[in-house]
């Protein structure tokens, strides 16, 4: 076999759907498929189901050699073992390793990371990374946020993924923001948290709250049943220069700044990546050059100014190229 016909294989499993891809050396997905999550399904009905997907893709590269598995699972993940810790939104897989469940029927070396820190080495290695390397900019340390229902992060340094003690580390969504006591309420029950002032799932709540303190008029929104009021429904107000929104906005791109410059004092990336729907929102809207221009003037020294902030290079993919990323380098396949 020569190297140009290893391949490996990824999947990205969410709360709601399992995706699984075919991918190449030089990041290429080139097969791909996706199939929901059995509803209300229990573990076994779970793990027969992406199982099942991945012997769709062993069938589909025939006359390549598969040289692993990657995983990117929403949640916790011991990354030794391959043992998922009460992922929210994937619970009866609660202390299952993915590695000790497919290795034997499988056949093939198994690793699971969780879906954020993929991500980021997915972007350091075939995504941002890749196309600042391109550029003569190779990336020592990319911080990748994505800004989505839930905020999270992951961090890699010099191609290693940063994962704390427990793998928990870049929970940066649940950096406090916003200390009055006051303050959003976050899912995880803290207030302030960054992800209760900039999340998507924030967004609307913000925006329903606004249109239920100041009465009437003054916005396109109030003509909006606040039940359907979502994230996007405030972004397409403010692209038709609706004030309201804007103003939500505006204190979003506040928010998202604070964050991301607290990111830069603490790791000192030299590229930042976001990602996820409300960064396409933002983008959308032109407002990534401000969210760079107040991260530029809140960091504290011309080192840390040292950054490029940039969008997502892989989009939807970024999971499964993280997945795909991870079984290179832990079969020891260097960066190009
Ligand atoms: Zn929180």
């Amino acid at each position: 076999m020569t190297p140009t016909s290893e391949v490996a294989l990824a999947m990205d499993w969410g709360g709601t759907w399992v995706r699984v891809s075919v991918a190449d050396r030089q990041g290429a997905i080139i097969w791909q498929t996706r199939e929901r999550n059995p509803r209300n399904g229990t573990r076994a009905e779970l793990l027969a189901n992406a199982e099942g997907l991945l012997r769709q893709a062993m069938d589909r590269s025939k006359g390549r050699s598969v040289i692993g598995i990657g995983v990117a699972a929403a949640g916790p993940v011991d990354v030794e073992t391959g043992t998922l810790h009460d992922p929210p939104n994937l619970m009866p897989l609660s202390g299952v390793s993915l590695k000790s469940q497919w290795e034997p029927t499988l056949g093939k070396p198994v690793f699971v990371g969780n879906d954020a820190n993929l991500a980021a080495l997915g972007e350091f290695r075939f995504g941002a990374g890749m196309e600042a390397w391109r550029e003569g900019r190779a990336p020592r340390t990319l911080v990748y946020v994505t800004v989505s229902t839930g905020v999270g992060a992951g961090i890699v340094d010099r191609d290693q993924m940063f994962l704390g003690a427990h793998g928990l580390a870049g929970e940066v969504g649940h950096m406090v923001i916003d200390w009055n006591p006051q303050a959003a309420r976050c899912a995880c029950g803290n207030t302030g948290c960054l992800e209760a002032l900039t999340s998507g799932t924030s967004i609307a709540r913000i925006a329903r709250s606004r249109l239920a303190e100041s009465g009437s008029g003054g916005s396109v929104l109030y003509a909006t049943d606040p039940a359907a009021i979502t994230s996007e429904v405030v972004f397409a107000a403010a692209a038709q220069g609706d004030v309201l929104a804007h103003g939500i906005l505006d204190e979003v791109v506040r928010a998202l700044s604070v964050g991301l410059t607290n990111l830069l004092h603490l790791y000192n990336p030299d590229l930042v990546v976001l990602g996820g729907g409300v960064t396409q929102g933002l983008t959308d809207l032109g407002l990534i050059t401000e969210i760079n221009t107040q991260m530029l003037r809140r960091a504290m020294s011309e080192r840390h100014k040292d950054f490029r902030l940039v969008v997502s290079q892989l989009g939807d993919s970024v999971g499964l190229v993280g997945a795909a990323s991870l079984v290179w380098k832990e079969m020891g396949v260097g960066l190009a």
